[in-house]
């Protein structure tokens, strides 16, 4: 069992087809969806993480690329930086999965785990200093 968290881009056109149903009864895959946005005429965005047989997942990604998704890891979607932290600790008490630590240098400036983010954005909205930056 091998579980991956991606962020799936689809055009406005291809955004009706039910390729997230295809994906389970086809490939036998398990969808957590994450985080989406959708709105019409717009490029859709998914923040899904599958699991699944390893061999169904390469052929279910397969698929989703022969229907012209794009598929980008967590991390291509934010940026801290870190020059601007000033270590107020504030967006540790927000993320809601503990996906900020800090980093084990002597100035202990924060990072973000893209294995454990959901790109909720929460840590923006508290952060006086703008160390992060969303672009989902
Ligand atoms: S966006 Fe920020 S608050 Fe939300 S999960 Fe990621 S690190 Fe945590």
């Amino acid at each position: 069992m091998r579980t991956e968290r991606l962020v799936l881009s689809f055009s406005p056109e291809s955004i009706r087809k039910p390729v997230t149903y295809l994906l389970v009864s086809n490939y036998k895959l398990r969808l957590n969806i994450l985080r989406a946005k959708v709105k019409p005429g717009e490029e859709g965005r998914l923040l899904l993480e599958i699991s699944g047989d390893e061999e169904r997942i390469r052929e279910g990604l397969d698929y989703l690329a022969s229907m012209g998704v794009r598929m980008e890891p967590v991390e291509r979607f934010f940026t801290v930086n870190h020059a601007r932290c000033v270590g107020t600790k504030e967006c540790f008490k927000v993320c809601p999965t503990n996906a900020i630590i800090l980093e084990p240098s002597p100035d202990k400036k924060v990072d973000i785990l893209p294995e454990e983010c959901i790109l909720c954005e929460k840590c923006v909205d508290v952060c006086p200093q703008q160390v992060f930056n969303f672009s989902f």
